[in-house]
């Protein structure tokens, strides 16, 4: 991938997650009686959050935010756009669309199937 493309895509994530960082500041604002932010309930080093964070961010802001965190960290160790499962390269119109990507189209949705019937599973089971 060309280094200004990289670049642009870099500023979309940067982007993106400062506009899910901004809402979790809001909510944070709103729901934290002592008036503690909830921003402290985020984990910088594992990317990862409290349940009721997440409640409140909203499973998709979640997992978007950790996406990204992963996707810019990829791009630090040079192996951005390509597909975690299977090492393709991931097309860049996928990127485009979704810079946070970290698997090509086929294997996303491979991902989505598992985890659909994962949660199958679990109703099953309880
Ligand atoms: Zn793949």
């Amino acid at each position: 991938m060309k280094k200004k493309e990289l670049e642009r895509l870099r500023k979309k994530l940067l982007k993106k997650k400062e506009e899910i960082l901004s809402k979790l500041e809001e909510i944070g604002k709103e729901t934290s009686e002592e008036g503690e932010s909830l921003i402290e309930y985020y984990d910088k080093a594992t990317y990862q959050f409290s349940k009721e964070y997440k409640i409140a961010l909203g499973q998709k802001d979640a997992e978007i935010l950790r996406q990204i965190e992963r996707a810019l960290q990829k791009m630090r160790e040079g192996t951005y756009g390509i597909c975690e499962d299977c090492g393709k390269p991931i097309p860049p119109k996928r990127l485009t669309a979704v810079p946070w990507a970290i698997y090509c189209i086929e294997c996303a949705e491979k991902h989505e199937m598992e985890k659909e019937s994962e949660a199958e599973e679990d109703e099953n089971y309880y």
